[in-house]
């Protein structure tokens, strides 16, 4: 199959080696020459180009730039290609996308690989990234079967976990176990930033272990993604930290009142829900 790629960085370069690596043909357009070059050099595309022209030729096209470029990138790359070509994305919220995506072209299907690093670009590609990994693809009544069967069956064969949902269960979704950890972790490191004590502050630093490794990664991950999925997914993202608030308020009022009990008995609970959250992968259409 020859398959297209917008936006060759972490997301855009570890789908085009995996599917090169299954006998696809990949063809990238990065708008930068030294991305091109080092697309082609790793074995990441076949053919590498700055003109979305370049992709007339494709079946199916992965559009990986940032959230706010999605609908813009489908804009410009339409009138190139042929009705049949199938548009999907890799942006990690959906609302907003899928509808508009939709009416500017008949043959999309909304994804979200759920897989990343902290990193960005093409030097942050990692290959089999999305082996094991829930990819959830957000149909909707005006979605093409035959276009949502193709994608289907191309993201199956990176061995990625495929869910099936609405563009708003999605949203709600991620809210709680992406977003909402990524502005948790990103205030628990602007708390600690907060310590006025110059010495207590330079002593944490030199004392952060992997208890303090896990806990800030997901804030400190590429700042113009953490702002789009506020951005983009403001109100799941409210609610879910709302929610938060209420809870980190009840366990301050534990903490005060000296509820010793109560605060073990929480956190038993936590520890044995946790596993529900990271081990639950079965598959569900
Ligand atoms: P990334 O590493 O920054 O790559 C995005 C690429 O898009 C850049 O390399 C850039 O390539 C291109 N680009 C940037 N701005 C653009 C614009 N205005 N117009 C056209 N192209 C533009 O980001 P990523 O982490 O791969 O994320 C890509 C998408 O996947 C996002 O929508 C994100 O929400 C989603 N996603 C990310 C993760 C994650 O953990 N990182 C996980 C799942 C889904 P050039 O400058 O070379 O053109």
């Amino acid at each position: 199959m020859k398959i297209g790629i917008v936006g060759i960085g972490l997301i855009g370069a570890s789908l085009g080696w995996d599917l090169r690596q299954l006998g696809h043909q990949v063809v990238g357009v990065s708008r930068q020459q030294e991305t091109c070059a080092i697309a082609k050099r790793e074995g990441i595309c076949d053919r590498t180009s700055s003109d979305l022209a370049s992709l007339a030729d494709t079946e199916i096209i992965f559009i990986c730039t940032p959230i706010a470029a999605i609908l813009p990138t489908i804009e410009l790359l339409t009138p190139h290609l042929d009705p049949q070509t199938i548009i999907t994305d890799a942006g990690s919220v959906k609302g907003e996308i899928v509808d508009r995506a939709t009416a500017l072209w008949a043959n999309f299907v909304g994804g979200h690989p759920m897989a990343g690093n902290s990193q960005s670009g093409v030097g942050a590609f990692e290959k089999g990234l999305f082996a094991n990994r829930p990819y959830v693809l957000t149909p909707t009544a005006e979605t093409a079967p035959s276009a949502l069967s193709s994608v289907d069956k191309l993201v199956r064969s990176l061995q990625a976990i495929v869910y099936h949902t609405t563009p708003d269960r999605h949203d709600r979704s991620v809210a709680w176990i992406s977003h909402l950890p990524v502005m948790v972790s990103a205030s628990l490191m602007s708390a600690c930033l907060g310590e006025e004590d110059p010495l207590i502050l330079d002593f944490a630093k030199k004392f952060a272990s992997t208890g303090f490794k896990d806990t800030s990664r997901v804030g400190a991950g590429n700042p113009e993604m953490g702002m789009m999925m506020a951005q983009y997914n403001q109100d799941a993202l409210l609610q879910s930290l709302y929610q938060y608030r209420d809870r980190l308020d009840d366990l301050i009022g534990s903490i005060e009142s000296r509820e010793w009990t109560e605060i073990q008995d929480l956190l038993a609970t936590n520890q044995a829900a946790r596993a529900d959250f990271l081990n639950s992968k079965d598959t569900c259409d």
